[in-house]
C-alpha cells in the first residue's frame, strides 16, 4: 500500500502588492544552511532538454551531483527544511527503499550517501527541532529524506503535485505515518514581475515561494530574504548551472518540457535583473 496523506490548505498570511524592490530594501533576520544529503549518478538528459537549439553542441553523458537540503533558520518562526534530500536507506543500496517492479527503468538514477549525512542525522546532531519542511515537488530525490523527520511537523507543497508519479510501478512510501500535507494554493498569490505567483510564506517578506511549474504539475522555487543573503532556490526548475547559462531547461521525465523552458527564462529575467542574488540550482550550488 501506498499511503497518501490528506490535502489541507497552508493557512496564508495577508498577501498583499508589492515589487522585488521593495522586498529587497526590507531584507529581513532569516539564515539559509545547505547540507549534502548524498549524490546521485544519472545522464545529463534528465537534467537538461538536449533537443533545445540551445543545447546543440552537447552531448549525452552521465553525471554525479549532490542532493540537497536546506536549513532555515528565522528568528521569529524557527527552523524550518526546504527539501529533505535523501533517506538513509540509501546507504545500503543505490535504490533505498524504493519498491515497484519497474523501479530500475522508471528511476533511472543511482542514489548513494555516507552514513550520517542525512538530513535526520545532520539535525540530530545539530539539536534543531524543526517546525516544518516545504518542498520543491516530490521526487524522491527531495523528499525521501523526509521519512526519518518527525511526524508532527507541516509538510508543504505546492497545490496539486501528484504524491507518486507512476502508482505501484515506481515508489516510496515516505508518507508512512503523516496524516496530513498542507497545499500552497497560488490562486491566491500576487504577481510580482518578472516573476509569476508568488507567495509571502509568512507574511514579513522574509521567504517566498514562488510558482515555478514544468519539471513537475506545481514545482515551486523559494526566495530567502536575508539581511545577511538573498538566495533563490530553483529546485529543479534548473538542476545545473551549464542549464542555466544556456538557457536550456530540464528535459526528460518533466511534466512539460516546454512549461519548464519557459519558467527557466522568467527565472532567468529575475537573475539578470537582479544580479545580487544568490543561486542554489537543484543539484549544483553556487558559491
Ligand atoms: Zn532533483
Amino acid at each position: 500500500m501506498i499511503h497518501q496523506p490528506i490535502r489541507k490548505r497552508f493557512k496564508l498570511p495577508k498577501q498583499r502588492k508589492t515589487t522585488w524592490n521593495e522586498i529587497f530594501n526590507n531584507p529581513k533576520d532569516i539564515l539559509i544552511d545547505t547540507f549534502e544529503t548524498g549524490t546521485i549518478l544519472f545522464s545529463n538528459k534528465y537534467m537538461l532538454n538536449l533537443s533545445h537549439p540551445y543545447a546543440k553542441e552537447l552531448n549525452e553523458e552521465e553525471l554525479q551531483v549532490p542532493v540537497f537540503s536546506h536549513l532555515i533558520t528565522h528568528k521569529t518562526y524557527g527552523h524550518f527544511l526546504i527539501d529533505s534530500g535523501l533517506d538513509r536507506s540509501f546507504q545500503n543500496d543505490v535504490y533505498g527503499n524504493i519498491e515497484g517492479k519497474n523501479k530500475e527503468i522508471l528511476w533511472p538514477l543511482k542514489s548513494y550517501q555516507e552514513p550520517n549525512q542525512d538530513i535526520a542525522s545532520l539535525l540530530l546532531d545539530m539539536n534543531i527541532n524543526l517546525k516544518g519542511i516545504f518542498l520543491t515537488h516530490l521526487h524522491i530525490d527531495h523528499v525521501a529524506g523526509i521519512q526519518d523527520l518527525p511526524k508532527d511537523i507541516q509538510v508543504i507543497i505546492g497545490k496539486d503535485e501528484p504524491f507518486h508519479f507512476f502508482g505501484k510501478n515506481l515508489y516510496q512510501d515516505h508518507f508512512k505515518g503523516r496524516e496530513s500535507i498542507h497545499e500552497i494554493d497560488f490562486s491566491q498569490a500576487h504577481q510580482i514581475p518578472p516573476l509569476e505567483s508568488c507567495i509571502n510564506l509568512f507574511g514579513d517578506g522574509s521567504l517566498w515561494a514562488l510558482f515555478t511549474p514544468g519539471h513537475t504539475k506545481s514545482h515551486v522555487s523559494y526566495l530567502v530574504n536575508g539581511k545577511k543573503q538573498v538566495m533563490l532556490l530553483t529546485g529543479d526548475a534548473c538542476d545545473i548551472k551549464l542549464g542555466f547559462e544556456r538557457c536550456v531547461g530540464p528535459g526528460l521525465g518533466c511534466f512539460n518540457v516546454k512549461g519548464a523552458q519557459e519558467t527557466l527564462e522568467k527565472i532567468k529575467h529575475f537573475s539578470d535583473q537582479f544580479p545580487n542574488i544568490k543561486l542554489c540550482f537543484g543539484h549544483e550550488k553556487i558559491d
